[in-house]
């Protein structure tokens, strides 16, 4: 039987093998540089398809399709989101992905986007921070400890320089775990009783709670002048996180409005609530945080273009290392028309 030719072949990164990379790169280098493609691609937002994400809704949770391309590179990523699954032991959120030639079709890279997501979603929150937050924000509050919650803690530190985390989950085993996985870090960690003592003190406030339901985790009173909120968790309908009075005092940042509308925070607002795009800022566009009396908020559900930069930081990162292996998942007749006769002949053999 003859063996498949190298350009057949694609480089698949196994749950193994991306722990071992982000460990070769360092995870806050690894935070850093992935931010860095995030941001270089919400700079180019004019280039990509956008739409929003294709979503299978069942009673218990949801999977969806995040497909876009920059004309080059066409990416998809494979996502789910099932808050009933802890209770299981199995994860809330698992991913993978794959990124192509939009030339050939071929497809130049599989790869698992479980930690992927973690590590593109926290880049993401702490790329916009760096925008929008309040100058010298040095404490976040962390709302929700579950897989997503050291992740967005190093990031934040990585990117926009917090000093201190302040944790609060209604489990309390769920802050123990993220304040042991965030012990030795060089970060200060405080466990807090209530999520009013956890948001003490913060200038960045992280919500990233799963349960799919309209859930007030900050309720109006609770949000002071002057800080960023970094809204995550409600990302599908019928799940949100906010008080919709913080909504009206704020001035909401999105990724793709289309997208944001039926999945944000702002999904209980009007249809045409004021929002602005991340990019439009980035590119000066448009204003961020214009006073240090603001709520800027990120509305944040996670869009295809983050995971686009996210599978092109991969693929140019894992290119010549060993944290891959070469699949054999495209037929390569020695003749393109004789895909028949390949067939044939591997009976023979
Ligand atoms: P997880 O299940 O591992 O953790 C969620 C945590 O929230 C749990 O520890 C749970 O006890 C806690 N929680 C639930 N209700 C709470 C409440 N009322 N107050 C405080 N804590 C509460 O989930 P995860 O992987 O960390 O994801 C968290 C959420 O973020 C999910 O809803 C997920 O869909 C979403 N998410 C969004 C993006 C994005 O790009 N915006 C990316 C990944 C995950």
């Amino acid at each position: 039987m003859s063996s498949p030719s190298e350009k057949a072949l694609v480089p698949f990164v196994s749950v193994e093998h991306m722990m071992q990379l982000v460990h070769h790169i360092g995870i806050e280098s690894a935070l850093r540089e992935l931010a860095d493609y995030v941001e270089d691609d919400f700079k180019r937002w004019d280039q990509f398809d956008k739409t929003p994400r294709v979503a299978s809704h069942s009673d218990v949770g949801v999977i969806e399709l995040m497909p876009t391309s920059d004309g080059e590179a066409y990416g998809f990523k494979y996502v789910n989101g099932h808050p009933k699954n802890t209770s299981e032991g199995l994860q809330t959120v698992t991913a993978f992905g794959l990124l192509a030639d939009v030339y050939t079709g071929y497809p130049v890279l599989l790869t698992e986007m479980t930690l992927l997501t973690a590590l593109r979603t926290a880049a993401t929150s702490a790329m916009v921070a760096k925008h929008l937050a309040p100058k010298g924000a040095d404490t976040m509050a962390m709302i929700g400890n579950g897989a997503q919650s050291e992740f967005q803690t190093l990031a934040m530190k990585a990117i926009v320089g917090i000093k201190a985390v302040r944790l609060y989950d209604v489990d309390p085993a769920a802050s123990e775990k993220c304040a042991r996985n965030l012990s030795g870090l060089s970060v200060d960690v405080t466990v807090c009783k209530t999520p009013e003592e956890a948001i003490q003190g913060a200038q960045i406030l992280t919500t990233c709670t799963a349960d799919k339901r309209n859930a007030t985790i900050l309720s109006d009173n609770m949000v002071g002048s002057g800080v960023h909120i970094n809204a995550i968790g409600g990302d599908c309908p019928g799940k949100t996180e906010l008080a919709a009075g913080i909504l009206d005092r704020a001035n909401v940042f999105v990724e793709f409005p289309e997208q944001t509308r039926i999945e944000g925070e702002i999904q209980q607002m009007p249809q045409d609530f004021p929002v602005t795009e991340v990019w439009e800022v980035i590119t000066g566009k448009k204003k961020g945080r214009v006073d240090d009396k603001q709520i800027t908020l990120f509305d944040g559900v996670g869009f295809a273009i983050e995971d686009f930069s996210a599978l092109r930081f991969i693929r140019d990162k894992v290119k010549d290392t060993p944290y891959q292996t070469k699949l054999d998942m495209l037929a390569d007749p020695d003749d393109p028309r004789d895909l028949f006769g390949m067939l044939s002949r591997a009976k023979e053999d």
